[in-house]
C-alpha cells in the first residue's frame, strides 16, 4: 500500500519517537505531527521519557505525551490509534517500554527513519540513511504528498530543528545540497533561522557552563599511541554541578575537536547504568564499534551505546575495546 491509502484509511495517528528524544526526534514528530493535522487527523506525539528543556519551546511541545509521566494516557492512545509512526529509530528497543505497547497493537505501522539497518517491525518503511536527519525526510514526505504549501510556522520550525541539530548546523559529511535547498525553502516560507538557532544553542545555564569547563580541564583525556580521546564523568560528579537533562548534549564533540583526533567518546555516569557516545571522522564506523561492545548503534560517525557494569569497569573496557578495534 502506499502511504496515501494508508493514511486514507486512518483517524487516529500516533506519532512516537526513542528514548532521551534529540532535536531531530521532537521536531520531526512535532512538524508531522501539524501537518496531518492540517490534513484533519486526530494525532498524538508520544515519547518514552522527558526531553531536554532546549526543545521545550518548540510549538506543540507542550502536547507531546511522556510515557514515564502518563503511562495510563499513553496505553490509552496507542490501544486506540489506527497507524502509528515510529520516527527517528529504526528498532523497538529504542523506545523502552512504548516498544512493547506497539509491538501489540494492531495498528498499521510506519517508519520513517535515517538509522543503518532497519528491522522489520513496521508495515511502511522509509528509511534513507543517506539522509542527514529524520526531519529531511518528513520535508520528503510532504513533498512527496504535494503539499509543501501547507508548511506553517509549526511544521517549518520543527524540520529546521531536526535538521539543524543532526548536522552539527549544517556542518557533516551527511549534509546534501537538498538540506540546503530545504533550508532555503523553509527561510522562503518566512522561518526565522537565526531564532532557532538561538533558541537551541544560547540557552546555557551557569552550572552547565560551569560542566564544560570541568569536563575540558580535568576529565578530557587522549589515550596513549592512538586518535581516540575520551571524557568520563561519574554519576556523582554529575550531580554537584547540579545535572539537568541535555547539560552534556555536545561535549563529546569538544573531544573529537582536538587536532590529530579521530575517535571520541563520552561516558556518563548515571543512576544504575553507563550511557556512552562516539563520534568519528572519516571512514571510522563507530556504530559497528558501539553494537559489538556496548549493545549500540546509531550512524557510522555518531553512535551511541550503554553499559550496565560499573563506571570505572566501563571506562577500562572502553579503552581497552577502542584499542582492539583500531587494530
Ligand atoms: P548521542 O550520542 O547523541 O546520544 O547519539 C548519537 C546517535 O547514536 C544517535 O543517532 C542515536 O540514535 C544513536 N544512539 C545513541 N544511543 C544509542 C543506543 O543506546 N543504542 C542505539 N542503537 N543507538 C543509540
Ligand atoms: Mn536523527
Amino acid at each position: 500500500m502506499n502511504i496515501e491509502e494508508i493514511l486514507k484509511n486512518s483517524k487516529k495517528i500516533v506519532i512516537t519517537t526513542h528514548q532521551s528524544p534529540d532535536g531531530d526526534a521532537i521536531g520531526s514528530s512535532l512538524a508531522l505531527c501539524g501537518y496531518l493535522v492540517k490534513k484533519g487527523f486526530d494525532v498524538s506525539v508520544v515519547v518514552p521519557d522527558s526531553f531536554p528543556k532546549f526543545l521545550m519551546w518548540m510549538i506543540g511541545a507542550e502536547n507531546v505525551h511522556v510515557y514515564d509521566d502518563d503511562e495510563n494516557v499513553v496505553k490509552g492512545l496507542i490501544r486506540e490509534a489506527d497507524l502509528i509512526f515510529s520516527l527517528d529509530y529504526n528498532d523497538l528497543k529504542r523506545v523502552g517500554a512504548v516498544g512493547d505497547l506497539i509491538s501489540k497493537s494492531t495498528a498499521y505501522k510506519a517508519m520513517i527513519d535515517h538509522h543503518l539497518h532497519p528491522t522489520d517491525f513496521a508495515d511502511w518503511i522509509c528509511s534513507d540513511t543517506s539522509s542527514c536527519s529524520t526531519a529531511q525526510l518528513i520535508y520528503n514526505f510532504i513533498e512527496d504528498l504535494n503539499d509543501l504549501d501547507l508548511i506553517d510556522d509549526q511544521i517549518a520550525e520543527g524540520i529546521y530543528c531536526g535538521i539543524m541539530t543532526d548536522s552539527g548546523s549544517f556542518r557533516f559529511p551527511s549534509v546534501q545540497a537538498k538540506t540546503h535547498l530545504i533550508a532555503a525553502d523553509l527561510i522562503n516560507r518566512g522561518l526565522n533561522h537565526s531564532r532557532i538557532h538561538e533558541l537551541v544553542h544560547d540557552v546555557n545555564t551557569l552550572p552547565k557552563l560551569h560542566l564544560l569547563g570541568f569536563a575540558l580541564n580535568e576529565k578530557l583525556r587522549v589515550l596513549p599511541n592512538v586518535p581516540v580521546a575520551v571524557i568520563a564523568i561519574s554519576w556523582e560528579e554529575l550531580k554537584q554541578f547540579n545535572y539537568k537533562k541535555g547539560d552534556t548534549e555536545g561535549l563529546v564533540n569538544y573531544a573529537l575537536s582536538l587536532e590529530g583526533i579521530e575517535i571520541a567518546a563520552f561516558i556518563k555516569g548515571d543512576d544504575n547504568k553507563v550511557k556512552m557516545s562516539f563520534r568519528s571522522k572519516g571512514d571510522i564506523a563507530v556504530n559497528e564499534f558501539s553494537s559489538q561492545n556496548f549493545s549500540g548503534g546509531g550512524h557510522k560517525n555518531a553512535a551511541g551505546g550503554i553499559s550496565f557494569t560499573s563506571f570505572e569497569e566501563t571506562v577500562e573496557l572502553f579503552e581497552s575495546k577502542i584499542v582492539e578495534f583500531l587494530k
